[in-house]
């Protein structure tokens, strides 16, 4: 084959453009509903709108396309649903900041005109993600691919948000929830993120009511937040402390304020041990509190307003604060109120000290503001009804093994979330997102107010009227639903459900087709990081609505960290940015770095010299096509069949099984999740094997064999390489699909080229040859390798050498072999026969079926005596270690009867090898006198 075909070098950025256009063109990663063969799907999780690719995604995407292309060759029907998710909370946050930019901001826009604004921005920058994961390689569905704002997934929301409703398990109260400050929302309990942090622990004096005659006497409470005391509503201590327990019943007179407030115990709130044993209860911004303060029908004082400020309606009215104090404080940040509650404290005498204190402290996980404890009315999920729990049967799925979590020991950390689940908040009050849908009938202009017009209309589609009164006067809920009520639907929304409610017969019958084909999904591929947000809620509404878990596997992979193991950040400056390692040194290399790391735990370290490394296995192997091309007959496409097992050397039949015994170990390493493993055995195989010793072993083939016999090699050589490809290809789709075309093949596509499948007839009825090229040609290569090493002769000296066999069968064996020796340890026959004696000056390779002996001259000879006076010097170093144990008589006595046995025979082999290397140390010294006599 013309030698001009094939570029010199690979260059990715030629070939992987086009690839990806042509893919998309062949529609070869659509797949059918219905279809006769068995189906393998997967739902992408859905990166958000406004992401770009960082290497997290590139880990996830590459494993997941691993397995899609893995089972597409295999020849499965395999649907990988694309898309990507309207990210509420993010998505509103970038449009803000654009139109602050223009001197904008959402409010004097007004509430539709920013949605709009929001979709603007979707149609011209939202697409970026999709192309990013395009370009590494995703072999996904992009026909179905799909948006958590798109009309049928809000449709599917809709309808759950009422289904639930109607069932009970989705309601609305006002209680003390997570709140944003600065994003202006509530917030789910695993949305804030917990800090340790340096801060104050200040020892406050709360007088006890007395009698005019009585000795004061004080309770000392301690708090990091001496401001919110404007909001206690008692002081607990625990009933048993008898340091405090007479004063249950009374009350203290609260600092800064006219108010006194009531002295409990509490056994659950008060830990004795812990600060002074005395502790203030504010219902209204803790929710530890809160629990107490319901405990003790405490009245819930809510002392900042939703910016964070303490409020001066709270302030007067509730918290009857020292009306000096409330010009001072009303409207004021929570830092400077702190400030100045400090300083009055002090001046009345009430702060007893302050002492450094580090504690804990949560943070919005978005925009990372302090978050605080805020009393509003919001939509709760209720996960644990006990006649219809969410959580109970999600942790069932799990435990009776219907859902596989790989590693299984993320299952501990899943029962212990699950199995402590509190009602998850899903009102967030901002404006990108899914409506609530529930409405409120104003009603009154009409006249016709009634009771039941109080009660929320919840329904999937807007209703035109009150169906109480019929008043058109409606007002629907201004919140929208959490981001992760959404994704909590991905498996079943994105295939059509429900499909009762699409909008006509065909969209119908295409939506029960795609759920009856694709539904459960097979895999999911999911960091740890979003186990709770998004797998376990899926599984809880999975198993609710569809009566079937989600998935039957959960793939849960590590983090990628820097070279150190440091997360990566921009502040850090340790970001790796996948793609521009992908402009640098290719998206297969990238790939197969990410694939070859990707071991079960915790952490993945990336360092660059590993994708250096494997940008040069790419190198590799396309040197490898370059060199087949170029050694093939011109009319080689004519030869197709397979030929005889005589025209086939020992180095084709050696490289056929192993060849089988890597596809079996990839093929049980793909089926176990392990995408090192695969990888490594990928490379081993490639590297090592075929390019190390095949193509080399071929090269005499190809020179000594008759024309009869280069077809068998031509033939092997190439279906081998072809193969290969294909194996490879999931892993490094780009290179293998550009190879390919060059190599005899069926189809239009590797992506649609069956998966190899291991011949084991082949491997048990040939598996001789793995042993006799292993142990006749390789081992004997390596070693006298190794000997010149040992002894620096370079690998263009010709070596002569004499072989003594140690039976017929082997001095059959070696005849044949010989021209691959010759050529590949350089060396020349002397002599070979069997049991010869060894030459004067020869060093000796042993194997398993002879000795070879390396003739060597003077300044060999020299170079030996020092290889092996080196060698007995470390081996009596050795011997001594053990000898010294036996020079102490406690050791044989007292020691394990196994130790003593195992040194035993460590120390008589020892001193075995110091005999036999003197031995040869004083032959080499007598041929070296003996050298020098006849010279
Ligand atoms: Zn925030
Ligand atoms: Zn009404």
């Amino acid at each position: 084959m013309p030698e001009e075909i094939l570029e010199k070098v690979y260059s990715p950025e030629k070939v992987e453009e086009k690839w990806i256009a042509f893919w998309e063109r062949a529609g070869l990663f659509h797949a059918s509903a219905p279809s006769d063969r068995s189906s393998f799907s997967m739902v992408i999780p859905p990166p958000n709108v406004t992401g770009s690719l960082h290497v997290g995604h590139a880990l996830n995407n590459t494993l997941q396309d691993i397995l899609a292309r893995w089972r597409r060759m295999s020849g499965f029907n395999v649907l990988w649903v694309p898309g990507t998710d309207h990210a509420g909370i993010a998505t509103q946050n970038v449009v803000e900041r654009q139109l602050a930019k223009e001197g904008k901001d959402r409010r004097t826009l007004g509430r539709e005109a920013f949605i709009e604004k929001v979709w603007e921005w979707k149609a011209t920058s939202g697409g970026t993600i999709q192309k990013q994961l395009k370009r590494l390689g995703a072999s996904c569905d992009w026909d179905r691919e799909r948006f958590t704002m798109d009309e049928g997934l809000s449709r599917a929301v809709g309808e759950v948000f009422v289904r639930l409703y109607r069932e009970g398990l989705i309601y609305r109260a006002e209680r003390l929830i997570n709140w944003c400050p600065r994003c202006q929302t509530a917030l789910s309990d695993i949305e804030v993120e917990y800090e340790e942090v340096p801060g104050k622990m200040y020892h406050i004096r709360y007088p006890v009511v007395v009698r005019e005659d009585d000795e004061p006497e004080y309770l000392i409470v301690a708090t990091t937040r001496p401001e919110t005391l404007l909001g206690d509503t008692a002081v607990a201590v625990h009933p048993d402390d008898p340091r405090y327990n007479r004063f249950i019943g009374r009350k203290v007179s609260l600092p800064l304020t006219q108010r006194a407030i009531p002295i409990v115990g509490d056994p659950i709130l008060v830990d004795r041990e812990f600060g002074t044993g005395a502790v203030k209860i504010t219902p209204g911004h803790d929710f530890n509190d809160e629990a107490a303060g319901k405990r003790h029908q405490l009245a819930t004082i809510s002392l900042l307003d939703p910016e964070g400020r303490l409020s001066r309606s709270a302030l007067s009215e509730k918290a009857e604060a020292d009306p000096s104090l409330i010009p001072e404080l009303s409207g004021k940040g929570v830092a400077e109120a702190r400030k100045r509650v400090v300083q009055r404290l002090e001046e009345k005498g009430l702060l007893i000290k302050t002492e450094d204190h580090r504690h804990a402290i949560g943070k919005c996980y978005r925009c990372k503001t302090v978050i605080e404890p805020f009393q509003s009315p919001q939509w709760f999920v209720k996960v644990n009804d006990p006649e219809n729990s969410l959580a109970g049967p999600a942790i069932d799925a799990v435990r009776r093994k219907k859902i596989r979590l790989i590693p299984e020991s993320w299952e501990t950390n899943y029962f212990g979330w699950m199995e402590n689940i509190q009602d998850w908040c899903i009102s967030r009050q901002i404006w990108w997102g899914h409506r609530i849908p529930v409405w409120y009938c104003v009603g009154t202009d009409v006249g016709q107010c009634r009771l039941e017009c109080k009660e929320p209309i919840v329904a999937a589609t807007p209703p035109e009227k009150c169906p109480h009164c019929g008043s058109a006067d409606l007002r629907q809920d201004p919140d929208v639903l959490d981001t992760w009520f959404s994704s909590a639907l991905w498996p079943f929304s994105t295939l059509g459900w429900p499909p009762e409610r699409q909008p006509n017969r065909a969209d119908r019958a295409e939506a029960e087709q795609l759920l009856k084909t694709f539904y459960p999904t097979d895999t999911l591929v999911s960091g740890f990081d979003i186990l709770f947000f998004w797998v376990a809620r899926m599984i809880m509404m999975g198993i609710h609505f569809m009566k079937e878990v989600p998935f039957r596997e959960v793939y849960i992979h590590a983090l990628v960290r820097d070279a150190e193991g440091q997360k990566m950040s921009k502040s850090k400056g340790n970001v790796i940015d996948p793609l521009e390692i992908m402009n640098q040194y290719g998206t297969d290399a990238l790939r197969f770095t990410l694939a070859s790391m990707a071991s079960p735990g915790r952490d993945i370290k990336l360092a660059e010299e590993r994708i250096e490394g494997y940008r040069n296995f790419t190198n590799k192997l396309w040197n490898a096509a370059r060199f087949i091309l170029m050694n093939l007959p011109e009319d080689f496409k004519e030869i197709n069949l397979p030929p005889d097992d005589d025209q086939l050397s020992a180095a084709d039949q050696w490289i056929k099984i192993r060849f089988q015994r890597t596809i079996v170990s990839v093929d049980e390493a793909l089926k176990n999740y392990r995408f090192d493993e695969a990888s490594a055995l990928l490379y081993r195989f490639i590297w090592h094997e075929f390019c190390d010793w095949y193509l080399e072993f071929i090269k005499v083939d190809l020179q000594e064999k008759s024309d009869a016999q280069k077809q068998g090699t031509y033939y092997t050589l190439t279906t081998t390489f072809e193969q290969i490809l294909r194996l490879l290809h999931p892993f490094m789709p780009f290179i293998t699909e550009e190879l390919w075309c060059y190599f005899p093949h069926e189809g239009k596509s590797l992506t649609v080229a069956p998966y190899p499948k291991s011949d084991q007839e082949y491997s048990i009825e040939n598996g001789a040859f793995e042993n006799i090229v292993q142990e006749i040609l390789i081992d004997t290569i390596v070693g006298i390798r190794n000997l010149r090493g040992e002894m620096n002769i370079p690998p263009s000296e010709e070596l002569r050498v004499t072989i003594s066999v140690r039976n017929q069968n082997g001095d059959e064996l070696v005849r044949k072999y010989l021209p691959y020796i010759k050529r590949l340890a350089r060396v020349s026959l002397e002599d070979i026969g069997q049991n010869l004696k060894q030459p004067k000056t020869a060093a000796t390779v042993s194997t398993e079926w002879f000795k070879i002996y390396v003739s060597l001259d003077e300044k060999h000879v020299k170079k030996e005596i020092e290889r092996l006076e080196k060698a007995i010097a470390k081996v009596e170093k050795e011997f001594e270690g053990v000898n010294k144990k036996f020079m102490n008589p406690k050791f044989t006595l007292n020691a394990p009867k196994d130790v003593v046995n195992k040194n035993e025979v460590q120390r008589s082999e020892l001193s075995e090898k110091i005999y036999k290397l003197n031995a040869d140390l004083h032959l080499f010294r007598t041929r070296l006198s003996e050298q020098k006599d006849s010279s």
